[in-house]
């Protein structure tokens, strides 16, 4: 690459990443791609003008909390839902080994966060494996699609060991990038 005195910016923060994953060098750091066949839209988001207004059907209120808390980045108000507002997301749980610790649905009118305590009392029960699926999925109703496991992100398609529970860098370049 360098002999052509060409690198584009793609190809250097890819070197970057590699050379320093856990963000060492913590300025400046871009936002990641998608994985092939996502895109991130406002459109694709539980978001409603810059506001989130949730409510809370679920028994993990940790994990809840803890996304909330992490993800509220400056640019969107995360709050709770109350009497004069719309309720744009609802937390529910449910069931079913069916290959989900837990998913985001968008629809017309309340879009909803499924968790799965059929793994979050299982195999997910510790408390960072929670804290991570919860923001996870609150990271896609703020419009994060998943990302490539060679990015540091909390938006990878599946539960790692010491999985991260905060948005990382990269997350955060994203979420500015999308609602800036
Ligand atoms: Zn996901």
């Amino acid at each position: 690459m360098r002999a052509t005195g060409r690198v584009t910016a793609a190809a250097a923060l890819a070197a970057a990443l590699l050379l320093s994953p856990h963000g060492a060098a913590a300025a400046a750091v871009g936002p990641a791609p998608c994985v092939r066949g996502e895109s991130e839209a406002r459109g694709d988001s539980s978001v409603d003008g810059k506001e989130l207004r949730w409510e809370d059907d679920s028994k993990y209120n940790d994990p809840l909390k803890w996304a909330h808390k992490v993800w509220s980045l400056g640019l969107v108000k995360i709050a709770p839902d109350g009497a004069g507002s719309v309720n744009d997301l609802e937390w529910r749980d449910y069931s079913k080994a069916d290959g989900h610790a837990g998913y985001w649905q968008g629809k017309p009118g309340v879009d909803y966060i499924y968790l799965n305590s059929y793994y979050l009392d299982g195999r997910y029960k510790d408390r960072a494996s929670r804290r991570h699926v919860a923001v996870h999925e609150l990271g896609h109703a703020l419009g994060m699609c998943h990302k490539p496991d060679t990015w540091a992100s909390v938006m990878w398609t599946k539960v790692v060991d010491n999985p991260p529970t905060e948005p990382t860098h990269r997350d955060e370049a994203n979420y500015r990038k999308l609602w800036k």
